[in-house]
């Protein structure tokens, strides 16, 4: 099978195949010389690469930097998908955002003809007895979105590849789904690029003194000077700001888990399977249907062990296998046994609290930092980008939840 069947109806409609959006070649840092632009992003994830978007639509100069390249397999934003839902208990600000978000994922999907986004819906799972299912309904009838409140026979009946216990229930979301992450991000970059974006390939020296920062200095010794800075830097802004945000985020191993589908099933094709969250399973888990046929993924996440993103393992490990296991025979009763047929590993970029963290550096005048991620962070880069946007030129007041110091 090349493709689901419901991918092979998108991209016939799109008249495009996915893989054909060429990934954007970067500049490579010339060791000399300097160069000047109205605002610099330093990292292409989904932060930065939303943050230059934004700056763009806005008329600004940008130079995006990157020191390994847009969503690369060190990055939080690459891999292979990510989920897009909008529920979220009580944090209705970021179900208004994964809304406001999608309708800009979908708007770079139809401009470049391109498959990112799997209308897949989203099933949210957990305990009955916590009152997330009741925060989540809450929060979407305001918002006006579509959804169902399911019991554990409802799932059984709609979605045979689940099972739940009776003391669970679900919230499905039939119009959240998967987005294709890294194909997302490299299309927008490539995009910005046609747009006349300066793009770079160069690891950004920590910026020293106060005030107003002149310019930024590469590791090559290349000097680029703008009138605002942005550090989307994700796992590595402890690394990049020791003092101020240090243990403020902490990059966090995740190991995720492609179980190949039984031969000739059509049980977790995106069409019918939604992407999943357990909100409050054995340790929290997620997955996705068998996108682009590379087998169902489920990634299961134990006690926190933190991990430097340049040089971590990118190899899977047995506790991680033992934990996926046993949940996936407890949820997934027919892939109990089903073969681990890729893996990938990454790091989650958690705040304390899993805010966001989107202010100015408290020692300069035009640095900017976004980033704390926790795990969410994806979905919402289109809405990050353009709050970053309005807060870094005065058009909105900055929110306190963001703020480094909360
Ligand atoms: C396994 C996994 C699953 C996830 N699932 C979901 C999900 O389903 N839904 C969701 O919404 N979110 C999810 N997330 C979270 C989401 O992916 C992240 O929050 C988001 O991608 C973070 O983007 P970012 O731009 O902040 O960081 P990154 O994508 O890590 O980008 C930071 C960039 O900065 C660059 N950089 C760092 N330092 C420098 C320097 N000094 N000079 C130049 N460049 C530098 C890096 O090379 C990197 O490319 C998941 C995360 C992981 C790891």
């Amino acid at each position: 099978m090349l493709t689901t069947r419901r991918n092979a109806a998108k991209i016939l409609a799109a008249g495009a195949l996915a893989s054909s959006v060429a990934v954007p070649a970067a500049r490579a840092a010339s060791g000399t010389g300097s160069a000047t632009f109205d605002v610099a992003v330093i990292g292409a994830g989904a932060f930065g690469v939303w943050t230059a978007h934004a700056f763009r639509q806005m008329g600004q100069r940008v130079c995006l930097i990157d020191e390994y390249g847009a969503a690369h397999s060190r990055a939080s934003s690459g891999g292979e998908s990510r989920i897009i839902r909008t529920a979220y208990g009580k944090q209705a600000i970021y179900s208004r955002w994964a809304m406001e978000s999608l309708v800009e994922w979908k708007a770079l999907e139809a401009r470049n003809a391109t498959l990112l986004f799997e209308p897949t819906g989203v099933l949210a799972i957990a305990p009955t007895s916590d009152s997330f299912l009741n925060d989540t309904v809450k929060a979407l009838v305001a918002l006006g979105v579509p959804h169902d409140l399911l019991d554990a026979a409802d799932v059984a009946r709609r979605f045979p590849a689940f099972h739940l216990g009776q003391n669970e229930g679900a919230v499905f979301e039939p119009r959240s789904g998967a987005l294709l992450a890294r194909h997302a991000i490299q299309t927008l970059v490539a995009e910005l690029v046609a747009s006349g974006m300066d793009y770079r390939t160069a690891a950004v020296r920590t910026p020293t003194g106060s005030g107003a920062l002149p310019a930024i200095v590469t590791q090559n010794g290349e000097t680029i000077s703008a009138g605002r800075y942005v550090f989307a830097c994700g796992p590595w802004l402890p690394k990049v700001f020791p003092e101020v945000i240090g243990a403020r985020v902490e990059p966090q191993r995740a190991e995720v888990f492609f179980l190949g589908i039984p031969a000739g099933s059509a049980a977790f094709d995106p069409a019918v399977m939604p992407t999943w969250m357990d909100q409050y399973g054995v340790a929290g888990a997620y997955g996705f249907p068998d996108l682009e046929a590379r087998g169902c993924k489920v990634a299961v996440d134990p006690a926190p062990i933190l991990v430097d993103p340049d040089t971590q393992s990118r190899l899977v490990t047995q506790p991680f296998i033992d934990l996926m296991r046993e949940f996936v025979a407890f949820r997934f009763p027919a892939l109990a046994r089903a073969p681990i047929v890729e893996t990938r590993v990454c790091q989650y970029e958690m705040a304390r609290d899993e805010e966001y963290i989107l202010d100015r550096h408290p020692a300069f005048d035009n640095v900017w930092i976004a980033g704390g991620g926790s795990g969410h962070g994806f979905k919402n880069g289109p809405r990050v980008g353009r709050y970053m946007a309005q807060v870094i030129t005065g058009a909105v007041t900055p929110d306190p939840r963001f703020t480094v110091s909360r």
